[in-house]
């Protein structure tokens, strides 16, 4: 079968671009044969093929990607492995007390994955235990705050109120006038964490970069084919994220939705003690359609808002220059003692979302799995989840697995003419909505 929704990333990733030249791509070439394929190489991909090389090392696992493994919404986005899920702030998160504790315990086990991973391998990728901080710039994102510890006092979590002054400590500015700590999350360079992971695989893992695959066989053996090569396995596992919809599943299941991040240049020692603040820092926005905001330790602010709905599944040219204004605006009410400094990198990247909120996670038909739709916290539930599907693949068991295989699945979408018309309507009003904290 032909795959029809195929990734297209362009090479504006800030992440990417500020590490050194990459070694040049092995790429699927000729007739391979293998034990096990993976498509997908972000947070799932990874940890997939890492979990079933530990499992199986007399096995030949195959680890293909279309692109440079970095260029991914893996190595695209903002660096945050979260423990708590984004919906904390919805209403009805009380009703669902249970259910989010166990989706943070997944989080934290994904977290954990991670950290493991980074230590055995000394995977320079400036992880940090820090935390995330969710500022407020204004009067309602203040209100937002306070909403928002109701839910974690029901979870029974630790958090810290920061004034004014000790936003202005931390980041250096005025725009924010409260802040709300919570401890459980690391930050991290997200392109260098994800070569790190790639570079550190086990021996059984071959992977392909550069390696779009355009066909796909469910036969006895799943086969793969790119423009250049093609690869059998006896088994199959997608951890390509809303493009498994290309590969015939849940295709009116998942929305893709594009977000965007900007990167400045480096800034000048005049202009960091213009600054001052903290050497390295990250905040969440208050309102979900605010704006993230990171300091690099590289000496560089990253600015990251905009959703955008994208049937193609991939972000747009025009999108993407529509976002650079939008952070440039962020930027400057943030940031007015740095107005000459320029963005230098501008990118989109695609998450994966269901409208209920539900993964897909399984044995979707007899040998191809699948661990996909992360839900904007893919960092640490990507990689969790692509763990366990390798333990389903190997013939583990877990309570961890269980919970996955036993979570519900998404609901299917409106159909994609009211999507078309609906989404942008509804992403302008909450656009509107975030107002300043954009
Ligand atoms: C700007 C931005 C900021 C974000 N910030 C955060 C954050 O702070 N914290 C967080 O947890 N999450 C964040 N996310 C979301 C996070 O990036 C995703 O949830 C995560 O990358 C999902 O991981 P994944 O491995 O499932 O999929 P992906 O990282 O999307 O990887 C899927 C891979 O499949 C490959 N693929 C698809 N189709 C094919 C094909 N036909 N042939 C070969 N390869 C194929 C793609 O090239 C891709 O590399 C952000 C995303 C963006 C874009």
């Amino acid at each position: 079968m032909e795959i029809n929704i195929l990734p297209h990333n362009d090479n504006n990733n800030g992440w990417l671009r500020i590490l050194p030249d990459l070694p040049e791509a092995k790429v699927l070439t000729g007739e391979q044969t293998f034990d096990y394929a993976i498509v997908g190489a972000g947070y799932t991909g990874l940890a997939a093929a890492r979990r079933l090389a530990e499992l199986r090392p007399d096995k030949a696992i195959a680890l293909v990607d279309a692109g440079r493994i970095g260029n991914n919404a893996a190595g695209r986005c903002s660096g945050f492995a979260i423990d708590q899920a984004h919906n904390i702030r919805a209403k009805s998160f009380a009703d669902e007390i249970e259910n989010e504790k166990t989706q943070i315990r997944l989080n934290r086990a994904g977290q954990e994955a991670l950290r493991a991973a980074i230590e055995q391998h000394a995977i320079d990728c400036d992880w940090q235990s820090i935390g995330k901080i969710h500022g407020a710039g204004t009067e309602k994102g203040q209100q937002l705050l306070r909403e928002f510890t109701k839910n974690l006092d029901l979870l029974g979590d630790t958090y810290t109120f920061l004034n004014k002054k000790e936003m202005r400590d931390i980041t250096g500015i005025d725009f924010y006038r409260e802040g709300l700590h919570t401890p459980g999350t690391m930050q991290m360079q997200p392109a260098a964490l994800v070569r790190g992971l790639c570079q550190t695989l086990p021996e059984n893992v071959t992977v392909y970069e550069n390696s779009l695959i355009t066909n796909v066989d469910y036969g006895d053996h799943k086969r793969l084919e790119s423009s250049s090569g093609s690869l059998t396995s006896k088994s199959l596992i997608l951890a390509n994220n809303s493009f498994a919809a290309g590969f015939g599943f849940y295709q009116k299941h998942v929305i893709p939705l594009p977000t965007y991040a900007s990167m400045t240049r480096e800034l000048t020692a005049d202009e960091l003690s213009a600054l001052g603040g903290e050497r390295s820092w990250g905040i969440i926005p208050a309102h979900p359609f605010g704006s993230t905001v990171r300091r690099l330790k590289e000496n560089r602010i990253l600015v990251r808002n905009i959703y955008a709905y994208s049937p193609g599944h991939n972000p747009t040219e025009a999108q993407r220059l529509w976002a650079r204004k939008k952070h440039r605006n962020s930027f400057l009410n943030r940031f007015p003692m740095l107005k000459n400094v320029e963005f230098e990198y501008t990118w989109g990247g695609t998450l994966c979302l269901s409208e209920n909120g539900n993964p897909i996670f399984g044995e979707l038909q007899k040998d191809v799995f699948a661990s996909l739709c992360h839900n904007g916290v893919g960092i640490a539930r990507g990689t969790i989840c692509g763990k366990l599907i390798a333990e389903q693949v190997a013939g583990q068991d877990s309570e961890l697995l269980t919970i996955m295989q036993n979570a519900g699945r998404p609901n299917k979408t409106k159909p994609q003419w009211m999507m078309r018309i609906g989404a942008p309507i509804n992403l302008a009003n909450r656009r509107r909505q975030a107002g300043l904290e954009l």
